[in-house]
């Protein structure tokens, strides 16, 4: 397998407070990647890291074997990257208006061709094609985030906690979304708190205090102690 995003001891922080300490990862092409870790671990910082939005202290961080660390965060884009957040989605706009917003730089037809692909996909999204986001559940607005990062046609989407704010039907919701997605070769890398994302994974990490601790395959992560203990509290 060939890796597609390479993270090599990245270090960042605010400030005087340094957050993340030398954090190592890959992802490979089309694979699925789960970053795990309780509350301020360090998650979302390194995802906005990783798409420019906050700098790279030291360290590197490679796409395509490209090094992209100095870059800002539309180059990223332009090479293949995507954030997927809820602040992404903008609530007045109808949900094709949005799904537009998602594929900037490709032709009207293009872009068309994409949303009829995403309201395939998405067929709760396709009953509401003219209604404004703000209309949706919030399960159906994360799935909106996840297709206006598809339309982009990116090879890497970053998320960031899909499940938040959301309750346990509705997150099951989205398990099964992304599993509609996951093997379409679209790289995948997901923030979570919430280890039943942990069925989608092909590896994982667990991140703790801004560091790597554990590093493995879905089997693994499911079996390692430092993972019960901070989920369960137990191991
Ligand atoms: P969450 O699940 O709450 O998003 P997380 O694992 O994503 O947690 P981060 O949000 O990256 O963790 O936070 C890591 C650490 O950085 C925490 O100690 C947090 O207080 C601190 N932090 C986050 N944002 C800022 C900021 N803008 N200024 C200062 N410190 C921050």
């Amino acid at each position: 397998m060939s890796a597609l995003l390479e993270v090599d001891k990245v270090e960042a922080g605010y400030g005087a407070v340094q957050v993340l300490w030398g954090c190592d990862m890959v992802v490979n092409k089309g694979e699925t990647v789960l970053l795990l870790g309780v509350n301020g671990a360090g998650k979302t910082t390194l995802l906005r890291t990783l798409v420019g939005l906050q700098p790279c202290r030291g360290g590197a961080i490679r796409l395509a074997g490209e090094d992209v660390t100095g870059l800002g965060p539309d180059a990223r884009i332009r090479r293949g990257m995507a954030y997927m957040s809820e602040l992404g989605v903008f609530p007045t706009l109808s949900i094709a208006e949005n799904l537009r917003l998602g594929a900037y730089g490709a032709s009207n037809a293009e872009a068309r061709r994409r949303a009829e692909a995403m309201y395939q996909m998405f067929p709760a999204l396709a009953q509401k094609r003219r209604s404004a986001a703000g209309s949706l559940s919030g399960g159906q607005r994360k799935m909106l985030g996840l297709a206006k990062a598809l339309m982009s046609g990116a090879e890497m989407i970053f998320m960031d906690e899909p499940s938040s704010g959301l309750a346990p039907v509705f997150v099951t919701q989205v398990i099964e979304t992304l599993k509609g997605v996951i093997g379409g070769g679209t790289s995948l890398l997901i923030a979570e708190q919430n280890i039943a994302f942990l069925e989608l994974a092909d590896r994982g990490y667990l991140m703790d205090h801004g560091k790597m601790a554990v590093s493995g395959t879905r089997a693994e992560l499911e079996s390692s102690d430092a993972v019960r203990r901070a989920y369960f509290g137990v191991g």
